[in-house]
């Protein structure tokens, strides 16, 4: 019963923990990409449009906002507005 508990504990854990990934992780965007990154510099992992993405100004830096042009076109933006 015990060690049940505590199996069901792990995997809820485990699903919220990957629902609160950076987008860094979510992304997995290289190391030397997002170690300069704006929004991991400025620990907005879970904001990253803001720092980094199609809101940040005229040129974002996120590799993935220069290709889609609008962040809330990125699965990552869908999945945080979903679980927030
Ligand atoms: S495209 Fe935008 S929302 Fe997606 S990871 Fe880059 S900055 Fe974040």
């Amino acid at each position: 019963m015990a060690i049940e508990g505590l199996e069901k504990a792990f995997t809820q854990w485990g699903i919220e923990h990957a629902e609160k990934q950076a987008c860094w992780q979510f992304t997995n965007c290289p190391a030397n990409i997002y170690l300069r990154c704006p929004a991991f510099t400025g620990h907005a992992g879970r904001r990253c449009w803001l720092m980094a993405g199609s809101f940040s100004g005229k040129n974002p830096y996120c590799i993935h906002s220069k290709k889609l042009k609008d962040c809330t076109e990125c699965s990552f933006y869908k999945e945080v507005k979903n679980t927030t």
